[in-house]
């Protein structure tokens, strides 16, 4: 019996833990990481304000995109910009910029397959970089 209970205590630490260690992970890129999506993909602005976003695997390694598509409207709703996004080695880039401006809103849409169901996410593209864990704001991993 108090083995079984230690037992089942341990799993559920083990369990706790894992989950809060997947939540404050960064990407393999330091870019945000979409949870919601299967499987996982980093959310990462290049130096020339492009979007990537890499698959993640289950140890959070990148792996090549599969038949995924991604989407991304970014900007001023009245006016937004479309991105689309080619492989780019083991990553998929937008054929585009984000549009100028730092808190950029954007609505990212990836299907995992061509009849799979679109996961969204929205947040905003915050640029500036975190004080406490140097990452972007978009990226930012501290939970404020
Ligand atoms: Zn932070």
């Amino acid at each position: 019996m108090k083995t079984r209970f230690l037992v089942l205590l341990l799993a559920g630490l083990v369990a706790v833990s894992a989950q809060a260690a997947e939540k404050k992970v960064a990407g393999p890129n330091g870019g945000r990481v979409l949870a919601g999506v299967e499987p996982r993909a980093e959310f990462f602005v290049t130096r020339d304000r492009k979007v990537q976003i890499t698959f993640l695997g289950p140890d959070g390694e990148a792996i090549a995109p599969a038949a995924q598509s991604v989407t991304v409207t970014a900007g001023d709703r009245a006016a937004p910009t479309i991105l689309t996004f080619a492989k780019a080695g083991n990553t998929l880039l937008s054929n585009a910029p984000l549009p100028a401006g730092d808190g950029v809103p954007a609505v990212v849409q990836i299907k995992a397959t061509p009849d799979g169901k679109t996961v969204t996410e929205k947040f905003n593209v915050e640029l500036s970089t975190c004080g406490e864990c140097k990452l972007a704001e978009y990226a930012c991993i501290c939970g404020h």
